[in-house]
C-alpha cells in the first residue's frame, strides 16, 4: 500500500477531468422515466445511488470515501457535527433497555446525551476507567455497546483498545471508538478491533477553524444501522461543507506532523517549568501512556494540558493566561491556531484525588513557529507570582 501522504493526495478525487471534486448543489434529482425512478429507490436501500439530494451527492461521497479510505473501514456517513454523528451511532446501535459502557474523560456531550436524552428511550449508561484492569465487571447481560474515547478528552487517557475489542466480541457487544484525536492518521481505531469509528471532522480533517462536520466509518456489519438513522433523521451535509473538508484532508499530515512536532517540543519545555507539576501529552516519554500510544498509534497532535502548581492560586494562573497574545481563548481545536482553555477539574477523574490538583489548562498548539509560541507562553509563566512565597503561604 502506498504512503499515507501519497494516498491523501488522491483520495476522494474524480477519476478525470477536475483534480478537486466540484461542488455540487441539488435537492431534486431527475430521471428519464419512472422506470429509472423506481430502480434508484429500489437500489438505494443497498448501495450508493444518487436519487435525492439529502442522501448525498458527488461531493458529499468524495469526502465519505476519502474517510473510508483513510480509517480502512467499509463505507462512512457524514454527518453536521461530530456531536450528531455521535449521537446518530449511539441511537442506531442501542435500543430501549440497552445498556451503553462509556470510558470516563469521554468528549462532556456525550455524557449530558446520555443522561439527558437517551435516558428518555429507556437506554442506560455507566462509566468505566482506563486504568481499572478489572473494567469487564463493569459490563451488563444487557450491555449492548462499548463507547470508549481513545486517547480522552483533556487528560489523553489511553485505553487498551484490542484487548476491549477482544472482550467484546467474545460478547457481541459493539465497540465504538471516538477517533477526534486521531483523525483517521495518528489513530485507526477498526484496525484495531472497533467496529465503529466516530471522528469530529470539525477539528483535524477541517483543520481550518471553518467547518463543522462529523463522520461515523463503520466495518461491514454496523453500516446499515448507521444509514437508517441518517436517513430517518433527515441527517445530511452541505456540500460546500464537505468540498472544505475535503480540501482539508490534503494536508492533513502536513499538518499534523507539524502540530505534533511543535506540542511535543513544547510540552518538554513546560515539563521543565518550576510553575508546572503535570504535563499530559502521550507523546511525552514518562507520561503513563506513553507505552500504549507507541503501540496503538502512528503520531500525535497539538494537544496538551498542564497542571499548574497547586500553590499557585487560580485567579494569578488566569491573570497570567491574559497575557497571551498568540494563544486564543475558545472552544475547540484541530485548526490552524494556537488555542487555550481552562479545564474544569470536576470533570476529569483528578477530582477523585486525596489533594486537590493545580489549576489545569488545555493548549492546542497551532501551526505557528514554536519558538513564538514558546516566548508567549514564557510571558505567561514571568506574570506567575513568585512560587517560592506561593508555597511558604500555603
Ligand atoms: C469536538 C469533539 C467532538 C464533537 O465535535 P463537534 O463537531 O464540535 O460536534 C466529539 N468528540 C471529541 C473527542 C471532540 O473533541
Amino acid at each position: 500500500m502506498r504512503a499515507r501522504a501519497t494516498r491523501l493526495a488522491h483520495m476522494g478525487r474524480p477519476a478525470s477531468g477536475w483534480a478537486n471534486t466540484p461542488i455540487v448543489k441539488g435537492s431534486t434529482y431527475l430521471f428519464d422515466s419512472l422506470e429509472q425512478w423506481r430502480d434508484a429507490r429500489r437500489q438505494r436501500e443497498t448501495q450508493r445511488v444518487l436519487s435525492y439530494g439529502a442522501r448525498g451527492n458527488e461531493t458529499v461521497y468524495a469526502l465519505e470515501d476519502a474517510i473510508t479510505e483513510l480509517e480502512g473501514g467499509h463505507r462512512s456517513k457524514l454527518f453536521p457535527t461530530g456531536l450528531a454523528a455521535i449521537a446518530a451511532t449511539l441511537l442506531a446501535c442501542l435500543k430501549t433497555g440497552d445498556h451503553v459502557l462509556i470510558s470516563e474523560g469521554v468528549y462532556e456531550p456525550v455524557r449530558r446525551l446520555c443522561a439527558t436524552q437517551l435516558v428518555h428511550y429507556g437506554i442506560s449508561h455507566s462509566f468505566f476507567s482506563a486504568r481499572d484492569a478489572g473494567w469487564q465487571r463493569h459490563l451488563r447481560p444487557e450491555t449492548r455497546m462499548v463507547y470508549a474515547e481513545s486517547p480522552s478528552s483533556l487528560l489523553y487517557d489511553m485505553l487498551d483498545l484490542p484487548a476491549i475489542a477482544q472482550a467484546c466480541r467474545a460478547r457481541g457487544i459493539v465497540l465504538c471508538a471516538d477517533n477526534t484525536w486521531g483523525s483517521g492518521l495518528a489513530c485507526r481505531p477498526l484496525a484495531l478491533g472497533c467496529d465503529i469509528s466516530v471522528v469530529a471532522a470539525t477539528k483535524y480533517l477541517g483543520g481550518h477553524s471553518d467547518v463543522m462536520m462529523g463522520s461515523v466509518t463503520t466495518t461491514g456489519a454496523h453500516f446499515d444501522a448507521i444509514e437508517n438513522v441518517s436517513v430517518n433523521l433527515g441527517q445530511t451535509v452541505a456540500a460546500e461543507d464537505a468540498f472544505l473538508v475535503l480540501r482539508g484532508l490534503r494536508t492533513l499530515e502536513l499538518r499534523m506532523q507539524r502540530h505534533a512536532q511543535s506540542a511535543l517540543d513544547i510540552a518538554v519545555w513546560l515539563a521543565g517549568q518550576p510553575a508546572i507539576r503535570t504535563v499530559f501529552h502521550p507523546a511525552l516519554p514518562g507520561d503513563p501512556n506513553h507505552a500504549l500510544w507507541r503501540r496503538d498509534t502512528q503520531g500525535s497532535n497539538g494537544l496538551l494540558t498542564v497542571e499548574f502548581d497547586p500553590a499557585l492560586p487560580a485567579a494569578a494562573v488566569e491573570a497570567a493566561i491574559g497575557r497571551l497574545q498568540l494563544f486564543g481563548i475558545g472552544s475547540s481545536w484541530g485548526g490552524y491556531e494556537s488555542l487555550v482553555l481552562p479545564v474544569d477539574v470536576a470533570r476529569t477523574r483528578l477530582a477523585g484525588q486525596a489533594a486537590p490538583p493545580g489549576y489545569l489548562l488545555r493548549l492546542h498548539i497551532g501551526l505557528e513557529d514554536p519558538a513564538d509560541l514558546r516566548q508567549d507562553l514564557g510571558a505567561l509563566l514571568d506574570a506567575l507570582p513568585d512560587l517560592s512565597q506561593q508555597q511558604a503561604i500555603a
